[in-house]
């Protein structure tokens, strides 16, 4: 088994970590060739390429694969795996430590120390976690990651699903057609689904008016699950109380976007699942599906 570790994955972690992870497992990896397509029998890669058609298995390091051709794999005999399971950790913590910012107000005190300043937020601003209501939408890794935290903090955890069946640490779960009774009462919102179809703009003005005013939206799923510039109208009118996202539409978020200067908006490039044993992580799946296909097994993780 020859595994090529392509250039895009720098994107979470240096390439060599992962060829070096692999080697040491005892598996063939080195740096992704265009020119050397027919040796491998596995590609792994952040972004897809039009030379993969050539591999006959792609693995992609995110949980997402909204940006990779699975039809087009599927037709040409390509097997794809992508790497969900392995965020709930670092997202799970990134959310507890967003929502932990906004009650004990963190993110204030730290850019009043940018400007060298002691000053004490109102009496009415700081807050505890502790009872509070958090609704997470989407029950998977990422889902049951928040999930889990949240409960630990003290947090009422309530969920949105395609089915009601019942989700450890989730108290109450709601079908996805109650998504406005499940978000009513929530002081935190917090989206963990795949962006798709259905998903696409889940998030807009009447979901906004739906939520209390004095409620925090998370965003660690995609950008285009929510619609950014209802977001915006919703923050600046007060219909919410400010957001922590990791994704926007577009990525990079333009200089231009009033997110940015936004207080009660707290802005992370895309990095919430970040950890720097990421390559260890996929590796990990890597070694457990090149076994599976020697004992003929089932893939993991398989989309087609
Ligand atoms: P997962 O497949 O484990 O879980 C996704 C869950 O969402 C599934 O349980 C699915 O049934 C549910 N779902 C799908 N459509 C739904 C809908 N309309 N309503 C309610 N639930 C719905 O995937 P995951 O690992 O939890 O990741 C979820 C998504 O989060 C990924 O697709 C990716 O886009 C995003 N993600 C972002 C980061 C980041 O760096 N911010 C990291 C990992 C994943």
């Amino acid at each position: 088994m020859h595994a090529a570790v392509h250039d895009s994955v720098s994107v979470v972690f240096e390439p060599d970590l992962l060829c070096s992870y692999l080697r040491e497992r005892d598996i063939e990896a080195s740096r992704f060739d265009s020119s050397r397509t027919d040796e491998y029998d596995l590609v792994v890669s952040f972004h897809p390429d039009e030379t993969f058609f050539d591999v006959p298995w792609v693995h992609g390091v995110r949980a997402g694969y909204d940006e990779f051709p699975v039809e087009r794999y599927a037709e040409e005999g390509v097997t794809f795996t992508n790497s969900t399971g392995i965020h709930g950790t670092t997202i799970g913590e990134t959310v507890a430590g967003m929502m932990l910012s906004f009650a004990r107000r963190l993110h204030v005190y730290r850019d009043h120390q940018g400007r060298g300043e002691w000053a004490r937020e109102p009496y009415e601003a700081p807050f505890t976690l502790d009872g509070e209501r958090l609704c997470v939408v989407g029950l998977g890794t990422l889902g049951q990651g928040i999930a889990r935290r949240a409960a630990g903090l003290g947090m009422e955890v309530v969920g949105v699903r395609r089915s009601t069946d019942p989700v450890p640490g989730v108290d109450r779960v709601y079908h996805t057609e109650d998504l406005h009774d499940a978000i009513a009462d929530a002081r935190f919102v917090a989206l963990a689904v795949p962006l798709t179809e259905a998903t696409e703009g889940l998030f807009g003005p009447e979901e906004f008016d739906g939520m209390r005013e004095d409620a925090y939206l998370l965003n660690v799923a995609r950008g285009g699950v929510v619609e950014q510039d209802a977001l915006v109208s919703a923050l600046e009118s007060g219909a919410l109380a400010g957001a922590g996202l990791d994704v926007f539409d577009p990525e990079p978020l333009p200089e231009s976007s009033p997110l940015w200067g936004m207080e009660e908006v707290i802005v992370t490039p895309h990095v919430g699942a970040m950890t720097n044993r990421y390559h260890a992580d996929v590796g990990d799946l890597v070694v457990e599906n090149v076994e599976r296909t020697e004992r003929e097994e089932e893939l993991v993780n398989r989309i087609v």
